[in-house]
């Protein structure tokens, strides 16, 4: 399937899968953005996966379902997403257009969210951003770290579909947090490229976060120095490195 991104609101990415026999759709929050594309390519709409409850990811759903009620409607259980008819979660495997999709459950945005994988793709909504990870709503910062971990343990040329164009604001923390990680450095210059010249920095690949993402560095000496540094405390096990460098995200 050939993919498209199709910006929305501020900074937000709905992901359109084409194939020839009509488009997917992942976290449609604004259905005028998607009935374009629908037009555009003179496609039907054949499924709306949706991530998690926010409704920058489901505000278009009613409004898409309405007027396509063939289209196939999949989520996570949880009351705050009407429109659902297809309820998924850890495991469960999805053959649309041609293409399997994979479900993961990884709470900690929120505590329903889940994730999608076709082939090399993952759609991840708001767990993992490029050079950065979504606030901890719902979950613990210990149930995020798993969900992150799952992520990084996939291949590294796995492409990482992100719900937002964070990528270059995350670049501050990170190089705040990291500073002489060569790999991150050259990471933010290409980004800080693209971004000058209008184009998208995702999807970015789970290789990439590996080296320069440090909510997935939270073993490396340098992460683990410059939080312990931050909060003054030893900080013994992973899910407090995490912790300490989310809460110190959320000051930045
Ligand atoms: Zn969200």
């Amino acid at each position: 399937m050939q993919v498209s991104l199709l910006p929305a609101f501020v900074d937000n990415y709905i992901f359109a899968l084409d194939s020839t026999e009509g488009t997917v759709v992942v976290d449609p929050g604004d259905s005028t953005v998607v009935e374009r594309h629908l037009a555009t390519r003179g496609s039907r709409l054949l499924a709306m996966l949706v991530t998690h409850h926010h409704p920058d990811h489901i505000g278009g759903l009613a409004a898409l379902s309405a007027r396509h009620p063939q289209a196939r409607r999949i989520g996570p259980r949880d009351p705050r997403i009407a429109c659902v008819n297809e309820v998924v979660g850890e495991g469960d495997h999805l053959s649309i257009g041609g293409c399997n999709f994979e479900v993961m459950a990884t709470p900690g945005h929120t505590r329903s969210h889940i994730v999608y994988r076709c082939g090399k793709q993952l759609y991840c909504g708001d767990v993992l951003f490029g050079l950065g990870c979504g606030r901890v709503f719902e979950g613990s910062p210990a149930q995020m770290l798993v969900a992150l971990d799952r992520m990084a343990a996939l291949p590294e040329d796995t492409e990482v579909y992100c719900a937002h164009e964070y990528t270059l604001a995350n670049a501050r923390f990170a190089r705040m947090v990291d500073p002489e990680n060569a790999a991150l450095a050259a990471r933010v210059a290409v980004v800080r490229a693209l971004r000058d010249l209008g184009q998208p920095s995702v999807p970015t690949r789970i290789g990439l976060e590996r080296m320069c993402n440090p909510f997935l560095r939270c073993d490396a000496p340098e992460v683990v120095a410059a939080a312990r540094r931050q909060t003054g405390s030893d900080l013994v096990r992973r899910a407090d490195v995490f912790a300490a460098l989310r809460s110190w995200k959320n000051t930045c």
